[in-house]
């Protein structure tokens, strides 16, 4: 089996991840760290974890497996350096770190240490993500041209604590979501971004001199073209993601999400086509892949070095907003 300890008693672990590992036939949830030992016991109460734990050295000396790290994004390096040293698999949140530059050295030191590492970007495991991957690999929609994404939202109540107010620890729209989205079209295009041109905006959210908002213009290797827009304070928006080519269009719609909902559409000389597709949960999948990875048996659905690409391209975004120029893109792999 996978034993599995939880850094962080976050909102994404008891919401979908701590489902995720159980959902697994070999997966259990051994121990929790927070830094607060009450909260540390209080959540593992609530969710019938065995072991609560306030410190790193007490959680990685914990007979486990494997760790999920799903703190505040300041906190993702250091205990993922201390995770590996300890031999332990690490599965860590987006985005790795606050730059590409840390988040290299953790996934050069896992590589060393030859444990398995993933980033959770879950969007990738979504079935109609991959829909419109076939879809466009089978040459569908004939040579790709331009996407589209749509990701711009309201951030639940619930949620509005260090994302809109803590730069230090990593908050902000582009850091939040626009990682997401550039892994997304890395996927789905089967490309790799070159350059990026963002403009960032504070629409009364978001205080520190953090942005909660964003609209970035990509350009990808094969000349594809692409527009992104994240946001938290949007509650009417809704989602999508289109990608046009010179022979079909796809059109998904509610996709950019934590669930397996939403739909896709095929336009082209034939006429239209709703394309069905797998509706797993996104995060049992993440965990299956990367339990399949432990074994031996391929890769996690995102790597690290995919969440190097996403934190770099949302470092470039940053920087581009920041000075008005247009930013190459290079995670230097
Ligand atoms: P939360 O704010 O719920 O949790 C982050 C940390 O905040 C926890 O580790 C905890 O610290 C502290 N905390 C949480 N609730 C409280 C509270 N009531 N009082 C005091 N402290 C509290 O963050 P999220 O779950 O939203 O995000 C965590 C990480 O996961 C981030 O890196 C984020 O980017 C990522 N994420 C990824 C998603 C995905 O789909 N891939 C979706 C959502 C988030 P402690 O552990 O010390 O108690």
């Amino acid at each position: 089996s996978v034993r599995w300890g939880l850094i962080g008693a976050s909102t994404i672990a008891r919401q979908f991840m701590i489902d995720a590992i159980r959902a697994q036939a070999d997966g259990e949830v051994v121990a929790v760290m927070s830094s607060n030992s009450e909260r540390a016991r209080a959540y593992a109460g609530e969710n019938g974890i065995p072991v609560a734990v306030s410190t790193l050295d007490a959680l990685l000396s914990t007979d486990i497996d494997a760790v999920y790290i799903s703190t505040t994004n300041e906190l993702h390096l250091e205990q993922g350096l201390a995770a590996i040293k300890a031999g332990k698999h690490v599965m860590c949140e987006k985005p790795l770190a606050l730059t590409s530059a840390d988040a290299k050295q953790m996934v050069s030191a896992a590589r060393k240490a030859g444990i398995v590492f993933g980033t959770n970007h879950h969007l990738r495991n979504a079935g109609s993500h991959r829909a419109m991957r076939e879809a466009i690999a089978a040459g569908r929609i004939g040579k790709p041209i331009a996407a589209r994404v749509f990701h711009s939202v309201f951030l639940p109540e619930n949620l509005q604590g260090w994302r809109i107010t803590r730069p230090e620890a990593g908050g902000g729209v582009v850091l939040d979501i626009t990682v997401h989205d550039a892994d997304t079209l890395r996927f789905v295009l089967g490309d790799d971004p070159v350059e990026i041109s963002a403009f960032t905006q504070s629409a009364g959210m978001a205080g520190g001199g953090l942005e909660d908002g964003a609209m970035c213009i990509w350009r990808f290797k094969s000349g594809i073209i692409a527009q992104s827009h994240e946001g938290f304070t949007t509650k009417f928006a809704g989602t999508g993601f289109e990608v046009h080519g010179s022979e079909g269009s796809l059109f998904a719609t509610n996709v950019m999400t934590q669930k397996p909902v939403g739909s896709v559409l095929l336009r082209n000389a034939k006429g239209e086509e709703e394309l069905s597709f797998d509706r797993e949960d996104l995060y049992t999948r993440s965990l299956r892949q990367f339990h399949a990875a432990i074994r031996g048996e391929g890769q996690p659905s995102a790597t690290g070095e995919d969440g190097i690409w996403s934190l770099a391209s949302a470092e470039a975004a940053l920087q581009s907003s920041k000075t008005g120029k247009a930013v190459t893109i290079d995670p230097q792999l």
